[in-house]
């Protein structure tokens, strides 16, 4: 929260001058990076990153950094966001950082304000690819790099976000950051993963990276024995307490013996395993529930267990939050979706596996999530002969053969093609080239081999290019026609809606998780904050109505482009279908709707996916046009 709490401050910097300037716009017009991001979006195609009203107050979860700005690899208006990072961004006196404008070279941003004085900004020219090949190499080796450089020019520790050779060679290179405790960095990096943020700062504005922070200190929200009053009155509980209660998961839960999103996610999921680029679909649950006891429970998670929980390695994100949801192994951060794409999704079972191709990936600047959908898919490719390994540039097979299958042995081979892969998408002339994005290399692919290439490809797409890989949830909400994919801006629950509820659902989620995107809060403390939340907006800026309406514009306004495109793939439709399947014959729902639509599915399955997307879209519709712009 920035000097005065009314209004909020954007520094507007345009990269190709080093012209800047700070722009100042009242609380209740704008409430912060997301309704902000999208006006500036569409008025200068701008990226906007921020925090929310309440960073470096004392509420738990409040320091999320938000990126906000048209997709490279989306190809719509994106939100992604990043752990703690603007408890630090708090202290340059600012809400938010507007970029427009492209530097001429390959530059690093610093930014800089002590004490009250002007901040203090500077482009400094670097030759990336001298950066990326140092020390820890990749976005380790520009953080170190700029910490070195500008490090003692500050009082307190700064932070950087930083980008690696995925931002200059695809369309979905991610935003890394760690936090910097006593001019050290920490292995605890943070990501703002989705949405392709990396290559957009690299590519769009010429920076490979930007260090901040300062000491400015603001009027923030610091008074507990108020908050404590708030939550007393809404949940009975005090802040803390509630808190700790709804962060279980994230923290330890004695339910399942483990905690965090890797550990939790994997104990929970029993036969609902997705593996071999999603083939256990089509697998009997018995054969995957054998899976899952045999290479999760007994070994990747079991690992995981003693290694990481027993030892209790874990930690926060930067900011004090007693929910330390990342869980560390050493120098590797371990969270389900990318220890699952690039995990089971590729055959790899093993934890060493798992952090060699993730930490490779990472350091490389990938969005995890969709590097691990896209290798996954390619070696399925590979095992099913649709395409020869010289097609890629590789000289292995996957070893996917369950009957003989070596969860260490195999695991690593898997890994290891999965490296060589990546470093395809980097190479000069490499065998894939991402730098418009995996759609289109899938399209190409599927003319050259044939369209079961394609078909075996999951993602989101989106108008003619957009992309997406999807979260890891085998439920149709992931697969919905939202304007915003790939995130939580979704119902990803496994209980069977109608496909028209089901986007009715959607929508309703979309409006929370905007509410808490926009005011930076980290979703992880949503059972809590997404009903206090208005009625903090009112108790402290006295604009609750204006925020609400805020929140319905602006996802009406993402909405009203939504251009998402109907399931490509055949595998998209099989994980709709087999997920119904499932539902009634091994879950037992029963629900009049339930059953027509795997009638639909057995006499024509393309007819009936078709249906069922558009219902999906008809309610998310239906549902935002309730709160017109
Ligand atoms: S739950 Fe995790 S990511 Fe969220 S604020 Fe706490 S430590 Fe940070």
């Amino acid at each position: 929260m920035q000097g005065n709490k009314h209004e909020l401050k954007v520094l507007m910097l345009d990269a190709a001058t080093g012209f800047y300037r700070m722009q100042r716009y009242r609380v209740g017009d704008f409430f912060g990076p997301v309704d902000m991001g999208i006006h500036l979006a569409f008025k200068h195609n701008a990226l906007t990153i921020g925090g929310g009203l309440l960073a470096g107050s004392i509420f738990p979860g409040s320091n999320r950094l938000i990126f906000a700005g048209i997709s490279p690899c989306w190809h719509g208006f994106f939100v992604s966001s990043m752990g703690g990072a603007a408890l630090v961004f708090d202290n340059l006196g600012i809400n938010m950082l507007s970029l427009i404008g492209k530097a001429p070279h390959p530059t690093l941003l610093y930014l800089n304000r002590n004490h009250g004085e002007e901040i203090e900004v500077e482009l400094v020219p670097v030759v990336p690819e001298r950066i990326w090949d140092q020390g820890y190499k990749g976005i380790y080796a520009v953080m170190e790099y700029a910490l070195h450089l500008f490090c003692p020019k500050y009082e307190k520790d700064p932070r950087i976000l930083a980008v690696g050779p995925a931002a200059r060679d695809s369309d979905f290179g991610a935003v890394g950051s760690a936090p910097v405790k006593k001019g050290k960095l920490t292995p605890v990096d943070t990501w703002a993963g989705r949405g392709g943020f990396g290559s957009k700062l690299f590519q769009e504005h010429g920076l490979v990276g930007i260090i901040y922070g300062g000491t400015q200190i603001d009027e923030d929200f610091r008074d507990r024995a108020v908050a404590d009053l708030w939550f007393q009155d809404k949940f009975n509980q005090k802040m803390a307490a509630k808190d700790l209660a709804v962060t279980t998961k994230y923290r330890y839960d004695p339910k399942f013996n483990t905690g965090g999103t890797f550990g939790v996610n994997y104990a929970a999921m029993d036969g609902d395993i997705l593996a071999f680029n999603y083939r256990t679909i089509h697998w009997s649950r018995e054969a995957r529930r054998t899976l899952h006891q045999r290479f999760i429970m007994d070994h990747y998670l079991k690992q995981f267990n003693e290694e990481t929980i027993q030892t209790k390695q874990q930690h926060n994100c930067g900011e004090p939050c007693a929910a330390v949801c990342k869980k560390l192994h050493g120098r590797f951060k371990k969270d389900y979706e990318p220890y699952q794409t690039m995990g089971p999704l590729c055959g790899i079972f093993d934890q060493r596996a798992a952090e060699k191709l993730n930490h490779y990936a990472d350091r490389l600047g990938f969005d995890a999530i969709s590097a691990g959908g896209t290798i996954a898919w390619l070696m399925d490719c590979l095992d099913d002969g649709l395409i020869e390994t010289a097609d890629l540039g590789v000289d292995q097979m996957p070893r996917w053969e369950m009957a003989t299958f070596d969860v260490v042995g195999d695991s690593m081979h898997n890994a290891e093609l999965g490296i060589a892969l990546l470093n395809q998408m980097i190479l000069p002339y490499g065998k894939i080239p991402l730098q418009f994005g995996a759609r289109k290399f899938a399209r190409r692919l599927a003319r050259e081999k044939g369209r079961e290439v394609l078909d075996r490809f999951v993602y989101n797409a989106f108008a003619r290019q957009g992309w997406m890989v999807p979260s890891q949830y085998w439920t149709p909400g992931a697969f919905s026609p939202m304007a915003i994919t790939g995130k939580y801006y979704m119902h990803y629950g496994r209980d069977f809606l109608p496909p028209r509820e089901l986007g009715r659902e959607n929508a309703r989620r979309m409006l929370k998780e905007l509410m808490l995107d926009n005011l930076g809060i980290c979703r992880f403390h949503r059972a809590w904050a997404e009903t206090l939340i208005p009625d903090i907006v009112e108790n402290i800026f006295g604009e609750k109505e204006a925020f609400l309406i805020a929140i319905n514009m602006t996802a009406s306004r993402i909405t009203s482009r939504n251009a998402s495109v109907f399931w490509e793939s055949e595998r998209n439709m099989d994980m709709v279908f087999t997920f119904l399947k499932n539902k009634k014959e091994i879950d037992g729902a029963s629900h009049p709707d339930l059953d027509h639509w795997i009638d639909f599915f057995i006499r024509d399955k393309h007819a009936a996916a078709y249906e069922f997307w558009y219902e999906m879209h008809k309610g998310i519709h239906e549902m935002l046009r309730e709160y017109p712009a």
